[in-house]
Parts: structure tokens; sequence; C-alpha cells
């Protein structure tokens, strides 16, 4: 009798064993691993972008080689501070000839200023030269003379940009006229980043922040929002956030009076200028724009800047997709009415 049974016992054994060995072949058979997260930053666009991605079938490290060359090669494509890049050359013979993507990015920097009315002008150069917000290694950061001002605001109008699609050349109708894609090239060289990696690795996951323009490449772990937090314009701690939003997808850029600026007798002077007065826009701290792309949330954040803390038009440009915040010089809140939604973490 006990024999039997300790021959029972010992073939039970044996099947437990068995089955726990076939389970844990299987878990590792079958379960994906964890994605790693691998992160660079890199200096480019006058910042930091900083990229963290993981890939699905492909090492974070192509990944991130292949990100990095396309934000060179963007950079060095559209500032007008690289020698012979098409901005440069456009500036200084008048017009320049251009490929499918130039011509794209110069139409859609004309379509935002459409869209705003004018607040967003690529044709901004003349005046971020004249208060030294041009990046160029030789510039002066000043307060410039009213007459300064009204010289240069004479240039400043983007319906001086001509694009002819025939011929694929962009030119100025007017000798003088220059143009700066500081405002919308950061998002723009997010929104290609991403679906060239998306391109390669569909699955991959991750983040790029380009100085405060995010865009999402996919959730954390394939399934989380990434937590983001909105800076406190009003803190000089770079880290210091006054919000946080959630986001799977999509994109969201801030733009602020901290990011760029100079104090001459006590006022502060920054680098987002009201192509209408010539000055520095007055009135907001901060903006934060939650976008379907990149493109659009840094160009709207820039615009909506201009546009000032009482902007009527403020829930309008929902229409075009997006949900804004706006920060008053004095602490003051207005946002449109989803961007509530975005502060609930949903997983
Ligand atoms: P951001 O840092 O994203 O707010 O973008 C501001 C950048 O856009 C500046 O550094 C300028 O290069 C450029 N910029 C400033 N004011 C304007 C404007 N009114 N329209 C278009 N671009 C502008
Ligand atoms: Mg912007």
């Amino acid at each position: 009798m006990w024999r039997k049974n300790s021959h029972n016992v010992r073939i039970y054994f044996y099947l437990a064993a068995l089955g726990a060995g076939i389970i844990l072949l299987s878990i590792l058979i079958f379960s994906k691993p964890m994605p790693v997260y691998e992160e660079k930053i890199i200096p480019v666009f006058g910042t930091y972008v900083r990229l963290n991605v993981a890939g699905d079938k492909v090492s974070p490290d192509v990944l991130i080689k292949m990100a990095e060359r396309e934000l060179y090669q963007i950079h060095n494509k559209y500032s007008a501070n690289v020698e012979n890049s098409i901005v440069w050359e456009l500036n200084k013979n008048g017009k320049v000839k251009v490929d499918d993507e130039a011509l794209f990015l110069f139409q859609s920097a004309i379509n935002y200023a459409i869209i705003t009315g004018g607040a967003f002008d690529p044709t901004i150069r003349p005046l971020l030269e004249l208060w030294g917000f041009d990046d160029a290694n030789s510039s002066e950061k000043r307060v410039p003379s009213q007459e300064e001002i009204n010289n240069v605001l004479s240039y400043v109008d983007y319906r001086f940009i001509n694009i002819d699609e025939k011929n694929m050349e962009v030119s100025f109708l007017k000798e003088g006229v220059q143009v700066d894609l500081g405002g919308i090239a950061k998002g723009y060289a997010i929104d290609l980043v991403i679906q060239r990696i998306r391109a390669i690795d569909p699955k991959a996951t991750g983040f790029i922040d380009a100085g405060g323009d995010i865009g999402i490449i996919g959730p954390k772990f394939g399934e989380l929002a990434w937590v983001i937090g909105i800076r406190d314009p009003f803190s000089n701690d770079t880290f210091k956030s006054m919000d946080t939003i959630y986001l799977t997808d999509g994109t969201v850029a801030t733009s602020g009076d901290y990011e760029r600026f100079f104090v001459q007798n006590g006022t502060k002077y920054h680098h987002i200028i009201d192509p209408q007065t010539g000055y520095p826009a007055q009135g907001i701290s901060s903006v934060t724009v939650i976008a379907p792309n990149a493109t659009a949330a840094d160009t709207f954040a820039t615009a909506l800047f201009v546009l000032g803390f009482d902007n009527p038009a403020l829930e309008y440009f929902t229409n075009f997709g997006i949900q804004a915040m706006i920060v008053s010089n004095n602490g003051e809140i207005r946002e449109t009415s989803g961007f509530n939604y975005f502060r609930e973490k949903l997983k």
C-alpha cells in the first residue's frame, strides 16, 4: 500500500514538474519582453532635442541614429543661419528653387499665416534681426528705436512670398523681405522623425521632445499614456510644472516668454514678435497647444501667443483640431473647451 502511494506521488510530481515546465516555456516563447527605452539628447535647432524610444522590430540605436540624421538634415536645409540652406539662399537672392518637401513647408507656413490672420508670419525675420533674436552669431539683443521698427515693419507680410508650383520656385515680391522658419521647422522635424520611425518600425514607442515641443511616437510600453508636465512660466526652475497632461498619441507644444529673452530697465523682451506692432507680443507668459501633429502645435502656440490673452477667437481655433491653454502675465488661465480632457489619466 505504502509503495503504491509513493509511486503515485512520484508520478504526480513528475506530471506537475512537466506542466510547470511547459507553462514556463510557453511564457518564454510567446510573451514579449518589456520594451527597452533608450534616450539620446541631440543638440540641434538651437535647443536640446530629447529622443526616448523603444523599438519593436528594430533596435532603438538604429532608430536614434536615423532620427539624428533627419534632425540635422532639416536644420541644415531650413535654418536661415546655415550657409547655402534653402532659406539662406532665398533671403540672399530673393528666390530659390525648391523640392516637394520645401514647397510643402513654405506652403504650410503661409497657410498658418492665413489661418491666424498673420499672427504667425514667416517673414518676421527682419524684426528678429533687429531685436537680436535671429540666432546669428553676430546678433546683439537690444531694444530698437521706433523708427527702426517702423522701417522694418514694411517688409513683414507673408503675402510678399510667392510660390510658383509649376517652376518649383519660391520668391519674394518685394526686395528686402526675409523669412525665418524657426516657428515651424521644429514642429515639422518632430512630425518627420515620427513618420520615419513608424515607417521602419510601426510598433515602436516613445516620444521626442524638442525644447518644449513634444511628439508621441507610441504609448509607454505599448499601452500607457506619457505623463507630460507643463512648465511653470513664472519659475526659473526648468523642471517646475504648473500642470500635467497625459498623451498616448498626438503632440503638444508650449511657447513661453522664458525661452529666449533679455531684460532692460526692468522690462522683459522675448523672442515671440507681434508682426503688427514689431514688439514682443504682450500679455502672455505661456501658451500650450495640443494638436494631432507637431507642425500645427508649434505654429499655433506661437500664433496664439501673439493673439494675446483676450483673444476672442481662442475657441474658434479648435476647428483646426487643436486645444490650447494660455497663461497671462499675472497668472490667469484661459483654455479651450476640450483641453481639460487631456488632464485625465485614462489608463
Ligand atoms: P517657439 O519657440 O516655438 O515659440 O517659436 C518662436 C520662434 O518662431 C522664434 O524663435 C522665431 O524664430 C519665430 N517667431 C517669432 N515670432 C514669430 C511670429 N510672429 N511668426 C512666426 N514666427 C515667429
Ligand atoms: Mg512654436
